[in-house]
């Protein structure tokens, strides 16, 4: 798992390069300008990039200066420049949230996801970056078809979770369940995920339903495959020792009566 970017942290999946790498910080001066030269910087077109790429204007940090703190060099509060030990390329930050470059998470949907689950979390994602808050609400919905999925039929996640862990589901999946039911409901109601690294916390939120997903229907299928593969007799004594063990157990229930 990556740690997506982070206000002040130290390291991070790099919106440059993708690269998980040590980024250094900057604060931000206004200075005055001196002169009508442009100095505004395009990356340079190479082949494997095409037309629109390569105006695109970048973000390039020059050479410290000697008169940093003179006169007519004004701190900008609220804006912050990271720049990424892999790539040297930097990245503009208002506030706790990354503006420049569009980040794209590298987090896709469980194999065994269902497919109208997907098209939510795949959705989610692409707004993550833009809008933490609306990916966290998309990721509610995920869950939601997630549960009416499990349950079979169509429920009120808190009571959906309820009926899961009466059919057997472990503690653990329970307890991420209702972590990103609790966390996206908070969100939606009180308009934030964390106020400190929002685009983090929701971030885990994508990789909370992806384990869910792997510790329901994906252990499933794999213990469907496996069994299935055995001996046909095989399956068969089975069979026939968890019938012994239900009428051993309700012999047992009755005798105590
Ligand atoms: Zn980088």
């Amino acid at each position: 798992m990556t740690s997506p970017p982070t206000l002040w942290k130290s390291g991070f999946s790099c919106p440059n390069c993708g690269v998980e790498a040590h980024q250094s910080w900057f604060n931000c001066y206004a200075a005055n300008r001196t002169s009508s030269r442009s100095d505004i910087h395009k990356q340079q077109p190479s082949p494997a990039s095409d037309a629109a790429f390569a105006v695109t204007p970048s973000v390039t940090l020059g050479p410290p200066s000697q008169n940093i703190h003179s006169q007519g060099n004004i701190p900008v509060h609220n804006i912050s420049i990271s720049r990424c030990y892999s790539c040297s390329e930097a990245a503009v930050w208002i506030g706790t949230r990354l503006i420049w470059p569009r980040f794209t998470p590298d987090i896709k949907p469980h194999v065994h996801m269902p497919a109208a689950i997907k098209a939510d979390f795949v959705e989610a994602c692409s707004i993550l970056q833009l809008s933490p808050r609306g990916a966290a609400a998309l990721v509610r919905v995920a869950l939601e078809k997630l549960i009416n999925h499990l349950v079979g039929e169509a429920v009120k996640p808190n009571d959906g979770i309820q009926k899961l862990v009466d059919r057997g589901m472990p503690e653990r999946v329970q307890k991420m369940c209702d972590a990103v039911r609790i966390i996206t409901n908070d969100s939606v109601h009180l308009g934030t995920i964390n106020s400190n690294d929002d685009l983090a916390s929701a971030t885990k939120l994508f990789h909370l339903v992806n384990v869910i997903v792997d510790q329901t229907i994906g252990l499933d299928m794999l213990a469907d495959e496996v069994y299935g593969d055995l001996p046909h007799d095989k399956i068969q004594f089975i069979e026939d020792r968890k019938r012994g063990a239900v009428r051993k157990s309700a012999t047992s229930i009755n005798s105590n009566k």
